[in-house]
């Protein structure tokens, strides 16, 4: 392959911003005009259910993986230049899947689109550890507390020994003063770091909106920051979205590091989030 284009999104802690990142990296780099899909490879839990409205016939990747369903009928339209192929929630289903099929889905995915994210679930389970080995390189996802860093080291270990490759830290909510250095944690790690994703309320607000952050508050601090993180991850430049502009304060805060203010909160995530949900029974 010329370059990477299959990320796992992988934590050894859970709760540390795994989905957020992956909705969002995605999500950026399809406002770039890239094609993305992104992938709920935590095949337990329902994590990209608030971005795709599922009934309870849905199909989903556990159809796919038993065996019931093509990739095609599981794949949702988002936006734009994005699609999610959401995991169920019916547990008796789960029982049925069988993790190795993950393999066919992603490189038909990846022939069918520029960038596959795929969100991974936490731990040492075997459908945890089957996507590091199977992506082109693993993002790990860490906040700076000692005990999800620690748990990071288990997912680095995890993914050498399924003969993965590490494509670096990203840490998430952080906070301007009070946490370790940002380099000081990856050197401790031995891995490159990919970006620091500031402590942001935007982020679970955009959640019950069920809009992507980068989508939902352009402009906030961590938007911005995922913005910075596909660049610096895929060397595409995202453009910042049109009609964020509130005004004179646009350019300033997108330099900023985490100490954007709060206001302009509401800005122009209404066309994006209608858009979305227009499209969110579009098979
Ligand atoms: P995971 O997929 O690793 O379990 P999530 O992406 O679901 O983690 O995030 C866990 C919680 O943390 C969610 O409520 C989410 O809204 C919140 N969160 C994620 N990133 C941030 C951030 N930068 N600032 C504030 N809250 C965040
Ligand atoms: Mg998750």
């Amino acid at each position: 392959m010329s370059h990477e284009t299959v990320y796992a999104i992988a934590s050894g802690k859970g709760g540390v911003g795994k989905t957020t990142t992956t909705v969002n990296l995605g999500t950026a780099l399809s406002e770039a005009g890239e094609r993305v899909a992104i992938v709920d490879a935590d095949l337990g839990m329902a994590n990209l259910a608030g971005f795709v409205s599922l009934t309870p016939d849905s199909t989903t990747l556990h159809d796919v993986l038993a065996g019931d369903a093509s990739i095609d009928d599981a794949t949702y339209r988002l936006a734009d230049n994005i699609v999610a192929v959401p995991s169920g929630t019916n547990l008796d289903e789960y029982a049925e899947t069988s993790p190795e099929g993950l393999r066919e889905v992603i490189e038909k995915l990846r022939s069918q689109f520029d960038y596959v994210f795929l969100d991974v679930g936490a731990g040492i389970s075997h459908e945890t550890v089957l996507p590091l080995g199977l992506a082109d390189a693993v993002v790990l996802v860490s906040t700076p507390e000692p005990a999800a860093v620690h748990d990071t080291k288990k997912t680095i270990e995890l993914t050498d020994r399924s003969g993965g490759e590490v494509a670096g830290l990203v840490l998430t909510r952080t906070r301007p003063d009070g946490d370790v250095s940002h380099d000081e944690i990856a050197d401790r790690l031995e891995v490159p770091l990919l970006g620091a994703i500031p402590e942001d309320p935007a982020a679970r607000d955009s959640v019950y909106a069920g809009t992507p952050l980068v989508v939902f508050e352009p402009q906030g601090p961590a938007a911005v920051a995922y913005r910075r993180l596909a660049t610096e991850l895929t060397g595409i430049e995202i453009p910042v979205p049109e009609g964020s502009d509130e005004s004179d304060e646009t350019e300033s805060k997108a330099t900023a590091t985490g100490s954007a203010s709060d206001d302009g909160r509401e800005a122009a995530h209404d066309d994006v989030s209608s858009a979305i949900t227009e499209a969110e029974s579009d098979p």
